[in-house]
C-alpha cells in the first residue's frame, strides 16, 4: 500500500532489537502500512516512506533504500512489502497466495535485486510480499509469522483494493483502484486521464488512490486510460485515435488518422474505449469526472449540469455549459442516463495545493 497522502509525518523510522545475546524480541511498528513484526535480538529494521516497504536486517544495513544490496557472510536482509486486502477479498481473488510456506523458496533471480528468494504470502486479511537475501535461516519464517495488522492495517483493509482493468493497445496496463465503501450506493467514477497529453488530472487520482483516510461512498479511480498516449506524449492512442471521439454517442467519423480528433474507423474500434465501457456497465457510476486540460473550466451539459456546477464552486473554478462534442465519454454517459463530466485543468502541471483542491471538491461531491 502507497500511502503518502495520508499526512503522517512518516519519518523514517529505525528500530533495534535488544544486542545479540538478549533473547527478547522487540515488536517493529510499520506505522505506513499499519501492522507490526516481531523481530528477533539483533535485528534492525526501517520503513520507507515513499512506499510503505520495509527493510529488515540481521545486521545494519548501509542504506535501507537499496535493494541490490549483497548482505555479509551469514546475514539476512529482507525487504517486506504489504500489498494490502487486494487478493484477500473474494472479488479480487484471481490468484490466491499461499499462507507462508513450510521452507524458505530457492533463490532466484529478481529485477533490481539481483538474486533473492521471493515469499508471497496472506496473513491477517493481508497479502504480504518479502524478498530475502543471504542466509536462509529458519526464522525468517517465523519472524514473518509473527506480522500482525495494527487497527490503522485494519482501517486500511476497508478502503483499498487494485486491479488491472485491461491493456492498452500496446499492452500496457490500465489499472483501477476502489477506495471507501464498497456497500455504498453512491458510487463515483474519477478518470485521471483520457488525453495523452492532457494528464496533470494524474495527480489527483494519484492522492486519491493514495488516500488511506475512510470515505463514506464507494469511489473508482481509473489514474491513465490512455498510457500509450501518454508514453508517446500523444492526444491520441497508439491507433492514432481520439479516444474521447471514439465512444458509441453520436459517434461520427472525424479526421482522419493523424488528425487532432481522429475518431477511429467505428464506434468501440478502440481497446480503452472498450475497456471504459465494460467499467462503466459494470458499475454504473451515478458520477463520473472525466480530467482533461488546458482550459481551466468545468465543463457539462444537459443532466449534468446541475453536478457539475457544484463541483465547479467546490473547486472554486469556473463552470460551463457546453454540449457534448461527438463520441465523447460523457456524452455516451448521459444518455446511458448517468451524471458524467469533464474538468479541464489548466496547462501544465498541478501544484500540490491545486491537486488537494480538486481533490477535495471531489470527496465533498456527493451527499
Ligand atoms: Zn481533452
Amino acid at each position: 500500500m502507497r500511502l503518502a497522502a495520508f499526512g503522517v509525518a512518516a519519518a523514517l523510522s529505525l528500530a533495534v532489537a535488544p544486542a545479540q545475546g538478549s533473547t527478547r524480541a522487540i515488536r517493529f511498528e510499520n506505522r505506513v502500512d499499519g501492522y507490526t513484526i516481531a523481530l528477533p535480538s539483533g535485528w534492525h529494521a526501517a520503513v520507507i516512506p515513499d512506499d510503505g516497504s520495509a527493510t529488515i536486517a540481521s545486521y545494519r544495513p548501509r542504506s535501507v533504500y537499496h535493494i541490490a544490496v549483497t548482505p555479509p557472510r551469514e546475514q539476512t536482509w529482507i525487504r517486506l512489502y504489504d500489498e494490502g486486502p487486494l487478493w484477500s477479498r473474494r472479488h479480487f481473488m484471481r490468484r490466491r497466495p499461499p499462507r507462508l510456506p513450510a521452507a524458505v523458496p530457492p533463490v532466484k533471480p529478481f529485477e533490481g535485486f539481483g538474486s533473492a528468494r521471493r515469499l508471497e504470502f496472506r496473513l491477517d486479511g493481508h497479502a504480504f510480499l518479502a524478498f530475502v537475501k543471504g542466509k536462509p535461516r529458519g526464522d525468517v519464517l517465523s519472524m514473518l509469522a509473527s506480522i500482525r495488522l495494527t487497527a490503522r492495517g485494519r482501517a486500511l483493509a476497508l478502503v483499498q483494493s487494485v486491479r488491472v482493468i485491461g491493456r492498452s493497445v500496446e499492452g500496457r496496463p490500465i489499472r483501477m483502484w476502489r477506495i471507501g465503501n464498497p456497500h455504498s450506493s453512491t458510487r463515483v467514477l474519477v478518470v485521471g486521464c483520457i488525453h495523452g497529453n492532457e494528464c496533470a488530472g494524474m495527480a489527483i487520482t494519484q492522492q486519491l488512490a493514495n488516500l488511506g483516510l475512510p470515505i463514506t461512498f464507494d469511489l473508482w479511480v481509473v489514474q491513465d486510460l490512455n498510457p500509450d498516449g501518454l508514453a508517446a506524449g500523444t492526444r491520441q492512442n497508439a491507433h492514432g485515435v481520439d479516444l474521447n471521439r471514439n465512444f458509441g454517442a453520436m459517434w461520427k467519423r472525424i479526421g482522419r488518422h493523424g488528425t487532432f480528433a481522429y475518431s477511429g474507423p467505428r464506434p468501440w474500434s478502440e481497446r480503452e474505449t472498450r475497456i471504459a465501457r465494460s467499467l462503466v456497465l459494470r458499475i454504473h457510476p451515478q458520477v463520473t469526472i472525466w480530467f482533461h486540460q488546458p482550459q481551466a473550466i468545468v465543463r457539462a451539459w444537459g443532466r449534468s449540469i446541475p453536478t457539475a456546477r457544484r463541483y465547479a464552486r467546490l473547486a472554486h473554478v469556473p463552470f460551463r455549459a457546453i454540449p457534448w462534442p461527438n463520441g465523447t465519454a460523457a456524452n455516451w454517459q448521459n444518455h446511458l442516463g448517468e451524471v458524467s463530466f469533464v474538468v479541464e485543468l489548466p496547462a501544465g502541471r498541478l501544484s500540490l495545493a491545486g491537486a488537494r483542491r480538486y481533490e477535495s471538491a471531489i470527496l465533498g461531491l456527493p451527499r
